[in-house]
């Protein structure tokens, strides 16, 4: 396959499809279906996003070739706007706290970005204030804030659901995945609805996040998680909230790599570990798709394979 830019790489991931076979949770008849989104040129989901964004933003003329585009992250919305910033030859300003991984924040650097830390404490809405300081003193800039703009589950909607339902058909039982800002999870979930309107939508937080009711704290699972109640999930018929623990989430990562040689980040354990459990208490022949949003060599620094403690 010869493509003239890296960014043509984005998308049309491949599907895995689990069974018995793989994981004896998984019924008889049953499959569990995960898109392997770390296989991205940036290495997550968030290439998708990233080029949505830029080029919605050109064609609606909110972006120029002179403007500067800021934008609060965990860094892999940070990665995917770089690299689609890149191939128009944008600056890019990222506001990322500073918990997050050190090979995040190295790579957003490598596409020629630049990073403002906000305190650990001030989570990520700490990053959106700033974002937004940074936007009003900096003339002819652009923040897109994936939290709020509508462009990013349409990003999803528009790419990642129909490659879905291409390859499994519009029979999905159950879409399992983890939700940050909501955009994969919303995006996704809506194209879904419009050909079944009996599908499971199960939401995956880490302990720590609020959608089940639970307070908010610091979790490692990362990517995953929120503050407030995303605005993307208003009016979606969400069947559950699937609440997984640090520790289940980093076991289950550990598993993937070990027995499947699937190198991916915390947030795929998760929902794998949500994607298991719904689908072993489903009738045989469901199909369940989840998304495995990135790669676990970003957070090796945080010895995601070798804690002992999961
Ligand atoms: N997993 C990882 C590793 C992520 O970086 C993100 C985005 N923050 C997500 C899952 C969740 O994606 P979304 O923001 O679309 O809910």
């Amino acid at each position: 396959m010869i493509i003239n830019s890296i960014q043509a790489a984005i998308g049309h991931t491949p599907l895995l499809r689990f069974t018995h076979h793989d994981f004896p949770e998984i019924p008889e008849g049953s499959a569990v279906y995960a898109k392997l989104e770390y296989l991205n040129p940036g290495g997550s989901i968030k290439d998708r996003l990233g080029v949505y964004l830029i080029n919605e933003g050109l064609t609606s003329g909110r972006i120029t070739r002179e403007t500067t585009i800021i934008e609060p992250t965990a860094g892999n919305t940070g990665i995917g706007i770089a690299l689609a910033a890149l191939a128009v030859g944008l600056p890019t300003i990222f506001v990322v706290p500073e918990k997050f991984s050190l090979e995040k924040q190295a790579l957003m650097q490598a596409l020629g970005a630049k990073i403002i830390h906000t305190p650990t404490e001030a989570g990520i809405t700490g990053a959106i204030a700033k974002a937004r300081e940074l936007q009003e003193e900096l003339p002819d800039s652009y923040l897109p804030l994936q939290f709020e703009n509508p462009a990013n589950p349409q990003a999803y909607y528009q790419s990642l659901a129909p490659e879905i339902t291409a390859d499994v058909g519009a029979e999905i039982t159950s879409f399992v995945a983890g939700i940050g800002s909501g955009g994969t999870f919303s995006g996704v979930a809506s194209y879904l609805l419009e050909r079944n309107t009996a599908v499971r939508l199960i939401g995956v937080e880490p302990e720590g996040s609020i959608l089940n009711g639970g307070s908010s704290h610091s979790h490692e699972i990362e990517g995953i998680g929120v503050e407030f109640m995303p605005t993307f999930l208003e009016g979606l018929p969400i069947t559950k909230y699937a609440t997984i623990s640090d520790s289940e989430g980093f076991a289950m990562t550990k598993r993937l790599a070990k027995e499947h040689g699937l190198l991916v980040g915390s947030s795929s354990g998760a929902a794998m570990q949500a994607a298991l459990a719904e689908v072993a208490q489903l009738p045989a022949g469901s199909q369940v798709v989840t998304i495995f949003p990135d790669g676990g060599e970003r957070y090796l620094s945080k010895n995601i394979y070798s804690r002992e403690d999961y």
